[in-house]
């Protein structure tokens, strides 16, 4: 074991001449001291924490309450009917006669985000929100204190002081990965569990690739193919093997994963990206034809972010009319993102507070020569910040599968529900609670 240590630390140096250290650094932290959080079954525990007469039973939270309404969200008793997230409403009915479905309420759900986090920076300033239901404690810079006692305060706060129903499974482990790791398999154990140097080979040894957060079905074939079988054996491969079986980098970050090791940002050249499109003055008597290519040039950002593992910190959006006006705005967020859905949704609601503020009209309008967006301030993904996680990439393999498609297909062959302008569809992106709008003043 100290031969193997000492040979990742040299390993570690040499990599660390190459590229830009952040503070993730690239050492070993060999301490479990990042502790994940993740909210069980969270927005059907929401609706029961505030619905006495839900509790104890079959829960279905859905984007609307129609015949095909789809299930976001489902309550403990209802996965253990056998319900599975994602279900039309009338299949889930058909199999769970007594479920109760209830619309989604995005703004209950932030708010307990918050008030959840606040709990958590009770603890520790070192608090990275991930998602609606997740967030990372690092521990790391805070000696005296000792993680499991953090984790099990933290529990018992969230339920004293949050709600009594809002249940949470923790993590705990040498880095946020692992830690996610331990969440999930402790999920079962009380929701809590702690993975470290001494028992790492253990629980490894239960699980197959597909269980690790991240490895899809098809990097698990080509793991096996490989004659990488299982996750302890990805674990003792030597990162280059691996970066060759992952034919990327990414191959060298699971290493460092499965051996304690904080995956951390690589430099690259983009500084930014633009869309950019003139409308002709036939094209633009048509405001659903302006609209269209709003949404277009979004989807051609997102798509070559999603190629690059970019995420985005800084966006800009340029209108030009045809008496020579232009209408500027550009604007920084604190929580990366890539997806063009939520590049929209940002640019839009600025249009929207500017025109009430300002009753200027409508910015977006058929007089529109010219139309940009932008993004720059990139972080990579595969290297950022806690970058790997479960709805991280999932969304992004889904992202990946569509242009895939529409690479093959033609653009017009396949389109997101989003993209379809149904106000009822725009409301799914809230309903699936992202937290990328909420910025540092909402944790106040
Ligand atoms: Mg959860």
């Amino acid at each position: 074991m100290a031969f193997l240590f000492s040979t990742y630390l040299i390993f570690a140096k040499i990599i660390s001449i190459f590229v830009n250290v952040n503070q993730n650094s690239t050492e070993i932290k060999a301490e479990p001291r990042v502790l994940f959080v993740d909210m069980n079954s969270y927005f059907a525990r929401c609706e029961q924490q505030v619905n006495y007469w839900l509790r104890n039973r079959p829960v279905g939270v859905c984007v609307y309450t129609g015949k095909y309404g789809c299930v976001i969200s489902l309550s403990t008793e209802a996965k253990d009917r056998g319900l599975k997230a994602g279900m039309r409403l009338n299949d889930a009915m058909a199999i769970c006669p007594d479920l109760v479905p209830v619309e989604s309420n995005p703004a209950r759900y932030r708010d307990f985000h918050k008030k959840i986090i606040n709990v958590m920076r009770q603890y520790c300033n070192d608090v990275v929100p991930k998602s609606i239901d997740e967030a990372i404690i690092n521990l790391t810079n805070y000696d005296h204190a000792d993680p499991m006692k953090v984790a099990v305060s933290i529990k018992a706060d969230i339920l004293s002081k949050v709600g009594d129903w809002l249940t949470c499974s923790v993590g705990i482990a040498p880095n946020a990965f692992l830690a996610k790791l331990a969440s999930v398999r402790g999920k079962k154990q009380g929701g809590l569990m702690m993975i470290s140097p001494q028992n790492i080979d253990e629980v490894l040894s239960g699980l197959k690739l597909g269980d690790l957060p991240g490895i899809g079905a098809n990097m698990a074939y080509r793991l096996e193919r490989a004659d990488v079988k299982t996750p302890l054996e990805m674990r003792y491969c030597p990162p280059q093997r691996l970066k060759s079986i992952f034919k990327s980098i990414d191959g060298i970050y699971w290493h460092y994963r499965l051996n304690f090791i904080e995956t951390n940002i690589v430099a690259h050249e983009y500084r930014g990206m633009q869309a950019m499109r003139q409308i002709s003055a036939e094209k633009r008597q048509h405001i659903n034809y302006i609209d269209q290519l709003f949404m277009t040039l979004c989807l051609t950002l997102e798509k070559r972010m999603v190629h690059h593992k970019f995420y985005c910190k800084s966006v800009g959006f340029t209108a030009r009319y045809a008496d020579n006006t232009r209408w500027d705005d550009a604007f920084t967020i604190s929580v990366p993102v890539q997806d063009a859905i939520s590049l929209m949704r940002m640019i839009r609601s600025r249009i929207e507070k500017f025109e009430a503020a300002t009753s200027s009209g409508p910015i977006i309008n058929t007089d529109i020569i010219q139309m940009r967006v932008a993004v720059t301030n990139f972080v990579n993904n595969g290297n950022m910040l806690y970058s790997l996680f479960e709805d991280m990439d999932r969304k992004e393999t889904a992202l990946k599968t569509m242009h895939q498609i529409k690479d093959k297909f033609g653009s017009d062959k396949l389109i997101r529900a989003v993209e379809m302008t149904d106000g009822k569809v725009i409301k799914d992106v809230i309903g699936f609670g992202s937290v990328k709008d909420l910025t540092d003043l909402d944790y106040k």
